[in-house]
């Protein structure tokens, strides 16, 4: 079945619906109010009840001692008047009376009266002769046992005692009445002086009539108090709705609309109850100073946005799930991809070395170069983690920096401040640095260096008869033959002036003079503008010039071209210890 019929059945499912009331401020209002008013109500209505109960049962009670008097009066009068029959018949008649169940005069041995003629004896006796006629059948009736606790209540106390108690028949609801006869002035010739009552009245009345008017009064309490407790129940709620529910709803209304693009400003009207205008106000005011900082914030949010789109650097920056939420133009450049392909790919495989990004990042590691080369780019990343003020990352960002043409204009100084502008051989300075790495490395690892240097032969005669520019062509050409000359592991440079030098690493004393004797023979071979020159070689190696460090190599290989100039020039003259030792020219 599919939701869209699904759904309003579910809204019928009792669960569903309960639960929607009460999720209502009214409908729980309701709900509370009713349940505590309908147990208050039923616990009323239970004290109301049972106080009717006592009340219809104590009027019972009252009426039937009345009835119980008046009855002992009305015998007591029969009595005197000397007539037992009458007041037998007075005794029966009374048990005709619609509602009273029994009716007995019993006498103090708890014997029903006017059954036997006990009585009659003993009232002949006191007054002699026969003033009494005995009855013609005597039947006695024990009513209540002679020694029972009733009989002794009443009659010894003096006192009325009601009984409850069911109709063993019917079940019907009885009250049985027992009230003493007191034995009264005028009765004492019949009855005797001693006993303080002649006997006492039973009176047994039904209570079916006044238990049906109490369960009748019971359905009366019970349905006009739910009547009212419905009510009053939804005047509470209306008053509530009203009240409190509608402004809420109101107020939530205004909150929750959509029209305001983001601006927090949403005031609302300062109506109802002292509290709600309260919270109303407050509220309007809170809702104004967000506003306000609100529009500040948006105007930075402006600025920023604007200079991040328009930066020529690229910037990517991550949320704490390491989510990409900013991709500006300039970054898409730069990757050579758009932000939407950015950002699936994610921010660690931006250019495509998660490893060096994660190093990038990498707090501990400050050191690292963050030059990437891609799409024939050199780029410049800054990648860092994003903290918040208590130190906790909420985010990264990556600022990317075109530096393929600072970085090619370096390269193009570096080279230039390290190359002679004559011959584009290497210079003094870039010789210097090539020397001492060398030497270094030879000394370390126990290899061999060969160094050799040469100088042009009469070369101030050759600019003096051939000018200075024709010499300067002549230092060029000895450049290019040493260009083809060398391995590409040597460092051919132009030491200055017209000398030149060569490192030659790993290479020993036979190795290093047979180049250079090549070396010389070239130079001597070649012909610049049919000019011809020589130069003289001097050779050193390592570690057999010493090891006291380059400038000392450097030094030895002097010492050996001065003595090759000495030797008569045009020549490759190793380095031996006696040159030290030998005075210079
Ligand atoms: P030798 O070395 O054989 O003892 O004699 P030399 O004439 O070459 O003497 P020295 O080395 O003292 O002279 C160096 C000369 O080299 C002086 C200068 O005119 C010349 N020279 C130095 N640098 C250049 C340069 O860049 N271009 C030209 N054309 N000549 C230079
Ligand atoms: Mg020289
Ligand atoms: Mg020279």
């Amino acid at each position: 079945m599919s939701n869209r019929f699904l759904t309003p059945l579910k809204r019928l499912s009792p669960i569903v619906w309960t639960h929607s009331v009460l999720d209502r401020l009214g409908g729980r209002i309701l709900v509370y109010v009713g349940v505590t008013f309908v147990f208050g109500w039923l616990g009323l209505a239970v004290l109301i009840s049972e106080f009717h109960e006592q009340l219809v049962m104590s009027q019972n009670e009252r009426a039937v001692l009345l009835i119980t008097r008046g009855v002992s009066s009305g015998l007591r009068t029969i009595m005197l008047a000397g007539d037992a029959e009458i007041a037998e018949d007075f005794s029966k008649n009374l048990q005709n009376i619609n509602g009273l169940v029994d009716f007995r005069i019993l006498r103090p041995d708890g014997s029903e009266a006017f059954r036997t003629n006990e009585t009659i004896r003993l009232v002949n006796q006191r007054l002699g002769g026969e003033r009494f006629h005995p009855r013609k059948r005597e039947n006695k009736v024990q009513v209540l046992p002679s020694d029972s606790t009733t009989l002794k209540n009443v009659l010894g106390n003096g006192h009325e005692v009601p009984i409850y108690e069911r109709d063993p028949l019917n079940g019907a609801p009885l009250l049985t009445f027992f009230a003493p006869i007191p034995n009264q002035d005028e009765c004492r010739p019949c009855h005797g002086q001693n006993d303080p009552f002649r006997g006492l009245i039973k009176l047994t009345m039904s209570l079916s009539q006044a238990n049906h008017e109490i369960h009748q009064a019971r359905w009366w309490i019970f349905g006009l108090g739910t009547l009212i407790a419905a009510a009053v129940m939804l005047i509470i709620h209306q008053a509530v709705c009203r009240s409190a529910v509608a402004p809420l709803e109101r107020m939530a209304r205004i909150l929750g609309d959509d029209h305001h693009h983001g601006d927090p400003d949403r005031s609302v009207p300062v109506t109802g109850c002292a509290e709600f205008r309260q919270v109303a106000t407050a509220f309007n005011h809170m809702s104004s100073q967000l506003s306000s900082a609100w529009f500040d914030l948006r105007e930075e949010h402006d600025k920023l946005t604007t200079i991040l789109l328009g930066t020529r650097e690229g910037i990517v920056v991550t949320d704490r799930e390491n989510r990409i939420v900013l991709v500006n133009p300039s970054a898409e450049r730069f990757i050579g991809k758009s932000a939407d392909e950015i950002r699936t790919q994610g921010f660690m495989t931006l250019f495509d070395d998660p490893e060096h990004m994660r190093a990038l990042l990498d707090d501990h590691v400050h050191e690292l170069p963050g030059l990437v080369l891609h799409n024939e780019r050199m780029l410049q990343i800054h990648a860092a983690n994003i903290r918040d003020s208590a130190g906790h990352p909420i985010g990264s960002a990556a600022m990317i920096r075109d530096v393929t043409r600072e970085k090619a204009l370096e390269d193009e100084l570096r080279k230039l401040s390290n190359t002679d502008p004559l011959t584009g051989l290497f210079n003094r300075r870039r010789f210097d640095a090539a020397l001492l790495e060398e030497y270094d490395r030879a000394k370390r690892y126990g290899l061999i260096l060969g160094l050799l240097l040469f100088d042009v032969d009469h070369f101030k005669r050759f600019n003096d008869t051939h000018g200075h520019d024709q010499g300067d062509r002549v230092l060029k050409a000895i450049a290019e033959v040493m260009r083809t000359h060398f391995r590409s592991v040597d460092h051919p440079c132009r030491y200055g002036g017209e000398e030149f030098c060569a490192i030659m690493p790993s290479t020993g004393s036979s190795g290093v003079n047979r180049s250079a004797e090549r070396l010389r023979q070239s130079v001597e071979a070649m012909v610049v503008d049919g000019l011809k020159v020589t130069v003289s070689i001097g050779v050193a190696i390592f570690p057999e010039c010493g090891r006291e460090g380059p400038e000392a190599m450097l030094k030895a290989a002097d010492l050996a071209l001065y003595q090759a100039k000495r030797l008569g020039r045009n020549r490759v003259c190793p380095f031996t210890p006696e040159l030290a030792a030998t005075p210079p020219a």
